[in-house]
Order: C-alpha cells, then structure tokens, then sequence
C-alpha cells in the first residue's frame, strides 16, 4: 500500500519550517492555516470561495457533531464526506475527543471510552477510539486524529497523569483498529474514489497541559507508537498565553523532524507567528468565522470590530493591504450598515475577510520563511499589532 502523506521541509530558518505536504487529494503548502468546517461547511463561506480565491488546500471536519448529525452512517451511503459537501481537496477530521470532553455533566468515562448525552436531543450515544476510527473511516478524510482524552488546562499533575496515560493505551487502540480499517478498505477514499493512490494518514496526539516533564513522557509513548504526524493537544485550553509558548518552545524541536507538527485549535494571527517560529506547521481555529458572526476583522493593523461607531462613516476596506474580494469592493461604513440592520451577509464577507487574511498571513510566512526573511517578518509584524493595542487604549 502506498504511503498515506508525502512530507518535505523546502526550507528552514531557525526552528521556522516551510514544507510540503502531498495527501491523496491535494498538495497544501506549510505552515498552513486550515479552516474549521465543524458541520460540514466552513460557516458562512461557499467552498467556490475557498478554492477559487483562497486557495484552501485542506479544512477540517468535526467527527462529533457529524456523528451525531446527519450521522456517519448516512455520510458513508452517500458516499463520504467529499461526495456529501463536494469539496474535492483534503479534509483533516478530529477524533470527537475534544467536543465529547467539554460536555463535563453529560458525560461518563470508563477505560473502554465515553458515554454521553447529545447536546442535540440527549440521546445516549458511545465513543470510543475504535468508534472514532470507525466513523473517520466513514467520513473518508485524508487526516484522522487519534481519540484522546483533554484534561482541563489548570489540571494538577496527578490528572493530567492519569488523562496522558489513558490517551497513551486509546492511542495503540486508535492505531490498532485503523490499520484493521484501511487493510479492509473500510476508508471511504478507497470505496468511492478508486483513482485515490493514497491510504488515511493517522496522527498521533501529544498531552500534559503545562507540566513540560508530563509533555516529553506523552511525546515519548506517542512517537514510540509511531504515526504519520504529530498534533500538540491540550492547549488554549484557557491556560495562560506564556504557559503555550514555554510548551511550544520545549515540544516543538524534540517532535520528530521528518512529520508534520500541527497545533491543534490555535489561534490569532500573533499566536500563529509564534507557534511557527518554534517549529509548528499545522493550525486550525474557529476564530476567523466565530468572530467574523460578530463583526470582529483581523487585519495587519490588529483586531477591530464593525460595531464601533467610528465606522459608520468610513469608506476605506477592512483591511487597504488585503488582497480579498471583499476588501476591494466593500467598505467598512457598507459592512457596519449590513451588521447593525443583522443582515446575514454581514457574517459571510466579514468571515470572508478573515479567513482571507490568515491564508495570507501564511501566504506570507511560507514566503518568507524561503527568503530567509521570517525573523525579520515576525518582528514587524508583533510591532505592528503591538502599537495598534496601545492606539485603542
Ligand atoms: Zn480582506
């Protein structure tokens, strides 16, 4: 069987990585950004205008709330998540892990996995990593991610001990019944895609919250497994911003050089430079949507929000330095207007923009990154989000 993900640094400076990443539907470009697709569709945002514009190369799909709704089986009669949505390049699915663990009262955890209550209808329902396995498989995504479990991110040592270790036995789970999976042909890339060359790739989670000894022990049991990429799990999980980096800082260069290192649910623009400056090269966050549903823009010049009446009379873009359709046609005074009277297309330009902006913003990173330009990019870039901050205070 041929290797599920082709992966290649094209060029270092310091710890900073650019690379490229082959999956089996497409070639994405690292340090990417991926938007978060949670229902099977990035809100908002037609997936024409990630391709055609954005150039997206790969989205992520939560396992959770499509195993809940419409179903994995539904999605694997129709022929899995690709024929469903008709985005044709690479998905990167989670393991349901994450969601499941943030319903603390709904929820029972045994070693065979969990038991809880839809948020939708509280019907009881069961995951486990052989089920999270089962339902990627159905799904068809060219990334699965292990089931973990993600302990609290103030959790004391003892718990977050006790978490690291189960996630270490449901990570050999997780592998044991995807290699079951893809030695039938379970996975719906080879079920309804026959031209595909490639198998799912599996990566594999590392956790500890802010203890840095329970980080190296949790990397050492997962590379010891062995998987096709390493995820950092458990941060920006409301711990303090100096307790990631020092994470980062620590974890990232021990991470096996020759995988791709992706941090899983992090964050703004700032924390997106950071990460890649300590060696990270995956991302994904809601925030660009969540936020743009609020009238809140990224921009180079830092965070604003279109409910601010100092934008009532603006004509300028949200952004005069970003290259997306909605910044060369519309103005900020037209997008207040569209927010204040809650007309729906004030969320889709507004999380237009921002996805825009971070597929720029790592547009520009991988660019210089090859140039040998990264520290000095960095540098300016923190400057200028520093001095917009203190302009609004
Ligand atoms: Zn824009």
């Amino acid at each position: 069987m041929n290797k599920a993900i082709e992966w290649k640094v094209v060029a270092q400076e310091g710890e900073a990585r650019a690379g490229i990443l082959q999956t089996r539907r497409s070639v994405i470009e690292t340090p990417v950004f991926m938007p978060v697709g949670t229902q099977a569709t990035v809100k908002g945002v037609r997936f024409e205008w990630l391709e055609d514009e954005m150039d997206a190369r790969i989205i992520l799909g939560n396992t959770y709330h499509l195993f809940l709704r419409p179903g994995a089986e539904t999605i694997r009669r129709l022929g899995g998540l690709h024929k469903f949505t008709t985005w044709n390049r690479s998905f990167l699915t989670d393991s349901g892990g994450f969601q499941v663990f943030l319903l603390t009262d709904l929820r029972k955890l045994t070693e065979e996995g969990v038991e809880f209550r839809s948020h939708l209808d509280g019907d009881k329902k069961f995951l486990s990593p052989e089920v999270s396995m089962e339902i990627q498989a159905a799904l068809g995504s060219e990334i699965v991610m292990v089931f973990d479990e993600c302990p609290p991110g103030d959790a004391g040592i003892d718990v977050t001990r006790k978490s690291l270790e189960m996630t270490a036995r449901w990570a050999q789970r997780s592998k044991n019944r995807f290699d079951e999976l893809q030695n039938e042909r379970q996975d719906m890339g080879f079920l309804e895609a026959d031209d595909l060359s490639g198998r799912q790739a599996l990566f594999g989670i590392i956790q500890g919250a802010g203890h840095l000894n329970l980080r190296s022990e949790s990397l050492a049991r997962t590379t010891e497994i062995g998987f096709d990429g390493y995820a950092i799990g458990g941060l920006s999980v409301g711990e303090e911003k100096s307790v990631m980096y020092e994470v980062i800082d620590f974890l990232a260069p021990q991470m096996p050089p020759d995988a791709p290192r992706y941090l899983m649910g992090v964050g703004t623009p700032e924390d997106l430079i950071e990460a890649v400056y300590r060696g990270v090269d995956m991302f994904d966050c809601v925030m660009p949507t969540r936020n743009g549903r609020t009238g809140g823009a990224f921009t180079s010049g830092g965070k604003i929000n279109i409910r601010n009446a100092k934008f009532a009379q603006d004509n300028k873009p949200l952004d005069e330095n970003c290259p997306c359709s909605v910044c060369q046609r519309y103005s900020k005074a037209y997008l207040r207007h569209l927010y204040q009277a809650k007309e729906m297309l004030a969320a889709t330009l507004i999380s237009h923009h921002n996805l825009a902006f971070f597929l720029d913003l790592m547009r520009q990173v991988r660019q210089s990154i090859k140039s040998g330009n990264f520290k000095k990019f960095r540098q300016t870039f923190l400057e200028k989000i520093k001095e917009s901050e203190s302009e609004d205070k």
